[in-house]
């Protein structure tokens, strides 16, 4: 049988594209030759061999092949396979798997609303950006439930459902094939409005029906009724404080969380406990066009009575520039003062007392009049005043619980001990006292944001009936940041990338554990894949003491006058040349590369030092610690231990004072101070508490996609897609598949295939060869036709790498 090559006459500037209008065409073509075929009793060949790609520097071109000329190298190319045109529920289940069929399985069937995809245990979840009818139903819950109950499960279609149904069953009843742990996680982590919260919110859904499932007949449904209630009013409270509009998702959660879900002894589901982690502080103060600042301003403005605005001096949001400078007000579909209602109901089941209520919404009303004072510096060096202000000082000040005096003194003057021991005062000018303002802004917001989800823990850990539960285990569920790569990159993208390098090791060692669990089942030895760790560019961003973040934390702490080149030069020393992960930006000396798994990131030094401190200075510091505001005392803990007297050297946060009586000082017990306040080292270490509980859970995956930028429902666009494909790490899967032998035809199917190869050679004993023979003659096809090394004899299958089925398939040709 000769199988005909099609020449296929273009080359292809947008090569995704390419590969998958090729793709449409050889179905197509391949769903008329099998017509004609059935018609003319033609026996069924391969519909192959048109399609190939070559890979050249992570583009993708078509080559013009006719059939004189040689396919490209296998290493060079990744052939078109008939697999690529099935519509499996599983991609891993795909021959050859490569982008390419990858994105061609997603996209096709995002196209016919089947927004979920497995590939081996992940599930690749496309946000549909539209209701799908009957998908989060209580049926659905009780089909994937139910099923599960059955002693022989039957494979579901792919849901996210089934994602937490699988946490629920590891938790209690473990997995016979590896040792699994009691704890689980669901690790959610995708880029801004793919649906990581949306996907988060029905695992979270699922786990709770699952437990009253399960307890039916127990008489403890009113815990998980209270638990569900409970759980539903956080999350009001959360996003409401946490989440904003941005160009990118009208509700995007401006933080990360871990939401651990916890069970007793029999399993039911009893308490919740929440962490956060990086919340986004600067955009209290700056939300670019389009964007919002967070919610809960908008809502307070737009649902208080009359009289309690009057009160809080509070008026429209377009008076208030922390709220004005996005130059968005309102967002459609958002109806900010019922949401307001839902808050103020949630407040107080959480347990606000109605005092505890009016004093938070005036705290929020202080951030605002904050956010509005302004500054007139003095030209002779004298103090700067206040410029305009939105409340009279006297009411803002006891609002805050602070006088009048020592609030305008905090930001108009900067006392500083010197080493010798005397306190000098100095004047600051506009920008540093606007400068102190936002600090102060920031800084009580982000203790209130702490404050609250502790308020919120205390309440989902004591229901009525469950006071006296010890949490026998837990699911968690991790809504974290993806990637991230912008035009421009600072101290945030390098503090989610780190944590995505983090998250990713962690995903390779599972995958990687997977796929040998499989070659393991198969009876193939393991050692044909190798695991590609991402290590050294951990070390480099983490390892004391040349690495990124210890470097930055060492300049953030002891240069006075924070400098860009200096810092990056301290990278560029130990690491230019020398650190494969590392490279000197190619222009100009105030950045530097760092190459990611997912891709090179170019970070910008301007401001790193500044940004990393986050502390405020010790005027501040004092003044709200000395605040009758029990709230806003109470919000503000981090400086207690140090107490009220006396004045501490923030060693670079003042940089006009005689540097060599400091000095003298000693810089130790300054920079312990210091040290626990960087942003970089407040998330170092939250992150190293959360990957340590990670590891100590049984992991599952989910893979949000983003179809489009444009919130629609009905495009994809490929490159968008693939370039999340790669960032996720689901490539990775698809890497270490390809490394070994991705390529699994049954005995039979290879048979079938092949059987013509039976003829190359004399020998008779196949020709005729019943069904029963199929292992026999595939073995002996392998054995004839390829290197020892090119195939694995499974214990069902025959394993081959990669690009090994082509060679077969010439060889049918050339018979
Ligand atoms: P961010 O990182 O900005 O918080 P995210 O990944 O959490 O983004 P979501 O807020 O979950 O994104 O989703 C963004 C929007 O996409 C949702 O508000 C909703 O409109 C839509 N969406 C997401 N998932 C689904 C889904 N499964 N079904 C229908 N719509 C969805
Ligand atoms: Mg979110």
């Amino acid at each position: 049988v000769a199988i005909k090559r099609k020449t296929v006459n273009r080359r292809v500037s947008q090569p995704i594209n390419s590969y998958l209008s090729v793709l449409d065409r050889v179905i197509a073509e391949a769903a008329a030759a099998e017509e004609a075929r059935k018609e003319s009793d033609i026996p069924q060949q391969e519909v192959t061999k048109n399609v190939w790609l070559t890979k050249d520097n992570k583009t993708w071109s078509l080559e013009d092949l006719d059939p004189d000329t040689p396919p490209p190298p296998p290493e060079k190319s990744h052939p078109f396979d008939p697999s690529h045109m099935k519509d499996f529920e599983d991609a891993s289940l795909i021959n050859n798997l490569h982008e390419a069929p990858l994105l061609y399985l997603l996209l096709r069937r995002f196209s016919e609303h089947n927004i979920y995809t497995n590939c081996s245990d992940v599930l690749i979840s496309v946000n549909p950006y539209r209701k799908i009818e009957g998908m989060y139903t209580d049926e659905k819950i009780k089909e994937v439930y139910d099923n599960s109950t059955l002693e022989k499960p039957v494979t579901l279609s792919p849901h996210v459902y089934n994602i937490a149904n699988n946490a629920y069953s590891v938790m209690m009843n473990g997995v016979s094939t590896r040792d699994s742990k009691e704890n689980q996680s669901v690790i959610i982590s995708a880029e801004s409005g793919a649906g990581k919260t949306e996907a988060a919110k029905q695992v979270m859904k699922y786990l709770i029906s699952a437990s009253r499932l399960k307890n039916a007949e127990n008489a403890s449904e009113d815990d998980v009724d209270q638990i569900q209630a409970s759980l539903m009013q956080s999350n009001v409270i959360l996003e409401a404080f946490g989440n904003a509009k941005t160009l990118r998702n009208d509700n995007s959660s401006r933080f990360g969380k871990y939401i651990k879900l916890r069970y007793d002894e029999s399993y039911t589901l009893r308490g919740a406990y929440t962490e956060h982690f990086l919340l986004e502080k600067t955009r209290l103060l700056q939300a670019d066009k389009g964007e919002r600042n967070y919610h809960v301003f908008y809502q307070l403005l737009a649902g208080l009575d009359d009289a309690t605005k009057e009160s809080l001096h509070l008026s429209d949001p377009a008076d208030f520039s922390m709220l004005s400078c996005g130059e968005t007000l309102a967002v459609d579909g958002i109806d900010d003062r019922s949401e307001f209602e839902l808050l103020a109901a949630s407040l107080s089941t959480i347990g606000f007392a109605e005092q505890e209520t009016s004093d938070l919404y005036a705290l929020l009303a202080s951030l605002l009049h904050l956010g509005n004072l302004t500054f007139k510096g003095d030209e002779d060096g004298g103090r700067t005043t206040l410029a305009s202000n939105s409340i009279p000082i006297d009411k803002l000040s006891s609002f805050l619980g602070v006088g009048t005096m020592a609030l305008t003194d905090a930001v108009t003057v900067r006392n500083v001990r010197s080493g010798r021991g005397s306190i000098m005062s100095m004047n600051l000018d506009e920008s540093q006292s606007k400068q102190g303002v936002n600090a102060l802004i920031k800084h009580i917001y982000g203790n209130l944001f702490a404050w609250l989800i502790e308020k919120i823990n205390v309440s989902n850990a004591s229901n009525a009936h469950s006071s006296s539960f010890t949490s026998k285990a837990f699911v968690g569920i991790l809504d974290i940041f993806g990637f991230e790569i912008m035009k421009y990159n600072s101290l945030s993208q390098l503090c989610i990338n780190f944590a995505n390098e983090k998250l990713q090791q962690q995903f390779n060692q599972q995958i990687f554990v997977l796929e040998k669990e499989l070659y393991a089942k198969e009876g193939i030895p393991v050692d044909v894949i190798t695991f590609r760790d991402n290590q050294a560019v951990i070390d480099l961003l983490e390892k004391k003491p040349a690495g990124i973040i210890p470097l930055l934390e060492e300049q953030s702490l002891l240069s006075r006058k924070p400098n860009t080149s200096q810092l990056i030069s301290s990278f560029d020393k130990p690491h230019d040349g020398k650190h494969p992960n590392y490279q000197k930006a190619r222009f100009g000396n105030d950045a530097f590369v760092i190459k990611h798994f997912a891709g090179d990131v170019q970070y910008s030094g301007d401001a790193l030092i500044e940004k990393n401190n986050d502390s405020l200075h010790d005027d501040l510091k004092i003044l709200i610690n000395n605040s009758t505001n029990d709230f806003l005392a109470n919000t503000s803990t981090d400086f207690k231990r140090e107490g009220k007297s006396g004045y501490l050297v923030s060693v670079n946060d003042f940089t006009d004072h005689d540097d060599e009586e400091e000095e003298e000082d000693g810089a130790n017990s300054k920079t312990k101070l210091a040290a626990s306040n960087t942003v970089t080292s407040v998330f170092r270490s939250q992150l190293s508490k959360l990957v340590a509980t990670l590891t100590s859970t049984e992991p599952h995956y989910i893979k949000c996609i983003k179809p489009n930028s444009s919130k629609s429902a009905t495009t994809a666009n490929d490159e968008l897609v693939l370039e999340q494909l790669r960032y996720s790490g689901v490539l990775e899967v698809v890497r270490i598949r390809r490394e070994g032998f991705p390529i699994r035809l049954s005995f039979k199917e290879f048979h079938k295939r092949f059987e013509i190869l039976c003829f190359k050679d004399d020998f008779p004993a196949f020709r005729k060869a019943t069904p029963a023979d199929n292992e026999a003659a595939a073995t002996f096809i392998c054995e004839k036709c390829l290197d020892p090394n090119e195939f694995a004899h499974g214990k069902t299958k025959i394993f081959m790498r990669n690009g090994i089925q082509e060679k077969l398939l010439s060889l049918v040709q050339n018979v």
